[in-house]
């Protein structure tokens, strides 16, 4: 028991709730490579001093949004234990002098101090467009790119830190990003197959207790063209129009 008063502190640890790969469907071999590429470089840091190279630091990850990518970077952070940062890249971007780049050094800084950690960063394509074509005016951008890169090859000195960066505009960004050392590493997502829309609509249904008479196969069939997002939200309708019917047919109260 205890009593919150307005001197409590609430802290809330920076580490994910358990995620498993088991709650991912249809990306078995991304599931498999990106763990081979992070379960190493942030358990066993020890084994790249030895053989004196420097660990994978960076993974980008490309393909149209609601295919997984976020789920995935949560899912391999909490099998490696490591701690979770998210970094939504539009969000950070601030006209203010200054503060994008600081929001982003914030961020590497308590991963340095939380290590292990994964830091994932969303829509990287909009902190970090090609400089080539940018406008006078696109000095932020500008500014953002040479702070990451900077951070990015100041990684190896601080620590067991793997960063990930997802875009579904992989030409758009600046190619000193993808150089040795930085993103070097890339795992496409691709709109999900019949078999693996079977295997998202298995994963969001596994707790539902479905009618006999549904055939997610032809559920699978019939939604050619949805990512993993769509199909969760179809679950989640499924769900709430049966919810709704049943209090409706109780006349009033759920069954
Ligand atoms: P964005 O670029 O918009 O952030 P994303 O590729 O990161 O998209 P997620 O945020 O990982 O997509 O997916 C959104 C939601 O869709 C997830 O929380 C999950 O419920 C569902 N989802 C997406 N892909 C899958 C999948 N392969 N298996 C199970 N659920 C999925």
């Amino acid at each position: 028991a205890g009593l919150f008063t307005d001197k409590a502190v609430i802290s809330i640890a920076g580490r994910p709730t358990a995620l498993q790969y088991e709650g991912i469907g249809g990306l078995d071999d991304q599931i498999a490579r990106v763990h081979e590429m992070v379960a190493t470089p942030l358990e066993r840091p020890d084994l790249f001093a030895r053989l004196g190279i420097s660990a994978p630091r960076g993974i980008l990850f490309t393909g149209p949004p609601g295919t997984g990518k976020t789920l995935l970077a949560r899912a391999v952070a909490a099998r490696t234990e490591a701690a979770f940062f998210h970094i939504n890249a539009p969000e950070i971007l601030s006209k203010h002098y200054g503060d994008s780049e600081a929001a982003l050094r914030k961020v590497f800084d308590a991963a340095a101090r939380q290590a292990p950690a994964v830091v994932f960063i969303d829509e990287i394509d909009a902190i970090a467009p090609r400089r080539d074509g940018l406008s006078g005016e696109k000095q932020v951008e500008r500014r953002v790119v040479a702070q990451l890169l900077t951070l990015l090859d100041g990684l190896s000195d601080r620590g067991r830190i793997v960063v990930m960066a997802a875009t579904n505009m992989p030409d758009a960004l600046d190619p000193a990003l993808r150089r040795p050392g930085r993103f070097d590493r890339e795992v496409t997502f691709r709109p999900p197959s019949h078999a693996d829309r079977c295997a998202i609509l298995g994963v969001h249904l596994h707790a539902a207790p479905l009618d006999p008479g549904v055939d997610l196969d032809a559920i699978a069939a019939a939604s050619h063209g949805y990512v993993g997002a769509d199909l969760a939200a179809v679950a989640r309708e499924a769900a709430l129009s049966a919810l709704s019917r049943s209090v409706a047919s109780a006349g009033g109260e759920a069954q």
